[in-house]
């Protein structure tokens, strides 16, 4: 099977800071910088198995979302897997939007410091506060398990009670194996669900968050199929050494190694 890492270079919907847009030449650098290697960690080299398909030209408008679906169509159409590199985390209803109609009962397991269902935010629907709830209205989604949440308000506790978001906050993370989804899963990882001593190199810096290695045990620990996934929140303009990119990297070699399992 072939593996389409497709860069979705947009910030549009960013609510506080801008620079997400220039994630996916970033984590492409640090994936074929030389420092380290193309084999996931279950033995698997992932390299011949990936294809760059490049960036989707995005105009910064609302169109974008009809456009991402359009463009990870013309992917799955391909027969090819995907892993999208957002660009914020806006894309993942798009994204979605196209996976469901070809993996239909599909679960999602998402990695975020913050549940992103809101409504709306700043009066955008599409913005990157608000992927989830347009997925979970849509019902593209038989479970949606959010890991580790710390930013949470009581508007979007009850939205998550609302759609019947399996939370699983920093407080709960000792459940989360028995809690992780079985069959056709797409793993979508806002790279600020990490601690900001592991990811510095986003928006949104919120502190008590997620270790890396913690991360890649949950995807590792995936039954599957894993189906799919998105790498979101980079923003290169806040990075250090290009340590965050490097992490962004570690998890597409990782999540294309468990899509090949
Ligand atoms: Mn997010
Ligand atoms: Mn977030």
């Amino acid at each position: 099977m072939r593996i389409a890492l497709l860069g979705l270079p947009t910030d549009r919907g960013s609510s506080y800071l801008r620079g997400a847009a220039g994630a996916p030449a970033a984590i492409r650098a640090a994936l074929h910088c030389g420092s380290s290697n193309l084999y996931a960690e279950n033995g698997i080299d992932v390299g011949p198995a990936l294809v760059d398909a490049g960036d989707l030209a995005l105009d910064g408008t609302a169109a974008e979302v009809d456009a991402i679906t359009a463009g990870v169509d013309s992917v799955l159409a391909q027969g090819q897997g995907i892993v999208a590199l957002g660009g914020d985390h806006a894309v993942t209803y798009p994204v979605v939007r196209s996976m469901a109609k070809h993996y239909p009962g599909l679960s999602i397991l998402h990695f975020d410091a913050h549940p992103d269902l809101y409504d709306s935010y700043d009066g955008d629907r599409f913005s990157h506060a608000s992927p989830f709830a347009r997925i979970m209205e849509e019902g593209l989604a038989a479970r949606l398990v959010q890991v580790g949440i710390r930013a949470d308000t009581a508007e979007l506790r009850a939205q998550a009670k609302r759609f019947g978001v399996e939370t699983v906050g920093m407080d709960r993370l000792a459940e989360l194996p028995g809690l992780l989804p079985c069959g056709p899963v797409y793993v979508s990882i806002d790279l600020d669900g990490l601690d900001p001593a592991y990811a510095p190199g986003v928006s949104h810096h919120e502190p008590g968050g997620l270790s890396t290695r913690q991360v890649l045990n949950a995807i590792q620990a995936l039954e599957g199929p894993v189906i799919g996934g998105d790498i979101v929140e980079l923003n290169p303009t806040r990075d250090v050494n290009g340590m965050t990119a490097m992490v962004a990297a570690k998890f597409v070699r990782e999540l294309v190694g468990a899509m090949l399992r």
